[in-house]
C-alpha cells in the first residue's frame, strides 16, 4: 500500500505537469485535411484509404484558425498540412485548394510543411502540381538569403508504394529551388535511407551544410544550389491499422508525450482533423480530443477549442491514474 501511495503522489505531480503545459506550451497546428488516400498502408495511423470520403477541411476554416492562431502569441508560427493525402483534391478537380492554404499560410509568415506520399509524382496530374508548387516557392520568396518557407515532407519506408521512385521524382524536379524536403523513415529502416540518399548524391549536385538557430545548429544536405534536405526517423506507434505491424510500439494509453522539446522550448501540437476533431498530441492510442464544430455547424473560437480540449486533458488524466494505476493495481 505504501509503494502505491508513493507512485500515485508521483502520479498526481505528473498529472499537474501536464495539466500546466496542456494549458501554456507553445504550440503548433496541424490540419489533417482529408482522411482520404489513394494507398491503404498497413501501418496508417490514421487507417487512411481509397474508400474513405473525397472531402477536405474547408479553406475557409484554415484560414479563420490560422488567423486567431496569429494573434496568440503562444503560436509558435508554424502549420503542418496532411491527411489522408492531401494532393488528391487535384485528381479530384480541386487544383486551388493547395496552392490557397500554401500561400495564406505563408503571405502570414507562417512557416509551412506539406506532407505527402508522393504518389501524384509519376502521374498525369502530377506535372500541374510540380508547376504550381514552382510558382509558389519562387512567388513567395522575398529575399535571396532567407530560410525556405516551405517545408515538403515525404516519406521513405518498406511500406509506402513506390516511394523511391516517387520521391526521387520530387527531389529532382524541385532542386535548384529554395525549399526544404524532409525524408521521414522508420527506425530499422536505416539502410533503404542510406540508399536513396547514395542515389541523390551520384544524380545531382549535393553538399553537406551546417544552419544555426537561436539556441541549437541542424545539419542539412544542400542540393543543386537552394534546395535543403535532412532525414529522421520515428518510431512506428500500434495506432490505426499499426496495430497489426508486430513490433509497433504499444500506445493503449493516452499520449502525454504531446509535449515535444525543441532546443529549449515545450511545445505542443494541436491537430484538426477532416472528422470535425481537434486533438492534443499524438495520433495513437487514447485522444485528448475535442470537436471544434459547434451544435450550430460553426467552427469554435481558438479560445473555446483551447479551453474544451483542457477539460478533454484533465478527463484523460484522470482516466489514467484513476482507472489504470488505481483500479488496475488494486484488481490485481
Ligand atoms: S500512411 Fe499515408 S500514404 Fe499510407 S494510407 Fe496512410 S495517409 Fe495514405
Amino acid at each position: 500500500m505504501t509503494n502505491l501511495i508513493k507512485s500515485l503522489k508521483q502520479d498526481v505531480r505528473f498529472a499537474n505537469d501536464i495539466l500546466f503545459l496542456a494549458a501554456n506550451a507553445p504550440y503548433y497546428l496541424i490540419f489533417k485535411t482529408t482522411n482520404y488516400c489513394w494507398y491503404k498502408c498497413p501501418h496508417c495511423c490514421e487507417k487512411s484509404g481509397p474508400n474513405n470520403e473525397k472531402t477536405y477541411i474547408p479553406q475557409e476554416t484554415i484560414f479563420e484558425i490560422l488567423t486567431q492562431a496569429k494573434q496568440d502569441p503562444k503560436f509558435i508560427n508554424e502549420v503542418v498540412f496532411t491527411g489522408g493525402e492531401i494532393f488528391s483534391a487535384y485528381k479530384f478537380g480541386d487544383k486551388q485548394y493547395i496552392q490557397n492554404i500554401l500561400r495564406f499560410a505563408i503571405d502570414n509568415k507562417i512557416g509551412v510543411d506539406i506532407k505527402t506520399n508522393a504518389g501524384w509524382a509519376n502521374t498525369s496530374f502530377g506535372k500541374e502540381i510540380f508547376d504550381d508548387l514552382r510558382k509558389i516557392i519562387t512567388e513567395t520568396r522575398t529575399n535571396k538569403l532567407e530560410f525556405p518557407k516551405l517545408q515538403i515532407s515525404l516519406s521513405l519506408d518498406n511500406y509506402h508504394t513506390n516511394c523511391f521512385k516517387n520521391n526521387f521524382k520530387i527531389i529532382q524536379e524541385l532542386a535548384g529551388l529554395p525549399v526544404l524536403i524532409h525524408l521521414s523513415s522508420f527506425v530499422g529502416q536505416e539502410e533503404l535511407v542510406a540508399k536513396f540518399e547514395k542515389q541523390l548524391s551520384k544524380k545531382l549536385k549535393t553538399y553537406e551544410l551546417v544552419a544555426f538557430g537561436q539556441n541549437s545548429k541542424k545539419s542539412y544536405t544542400g542540393i543543386n544550389e537552394q534546395m535543403l534536405y535532412y532525414s529522421s526517423f520515428a518510431t512506428l506507434f500500434d495506432g490505426g491499422r499499426a496495430a497489426k505491424i508486430p513490433g509497433a510500439y504499444n500506445t493503449e494509453y493516452p499520449q502525454f508525450t504531446f509535449i515535444q522539446p525543441d532546443g529549449n522550448r515545450l511545445l505542443k501540437l494541436v491537430a484538426f482533423d477532416n472528422f470535425g476533431r481537434v486533438t492534443l498530441g499524438e495520433n495513437s492510442g487514447r485522444k485528448i480530443m475535442t470537436p471544434y464544430i459547434d451544435e450550430y455547424k460553426k467552427t469554435k473560437t481558438l479560445p473555446q477549442i483551447f479551453k474544451d480540449l483542457n477539460s478533454a486533458a484533465l478527463k484523460e488524466v484522470l482516466y489514467f491514474i484513476y482507472y489504470d494505476r488505481i483500479f488496475n493495481s488494486l484488481s490485481k
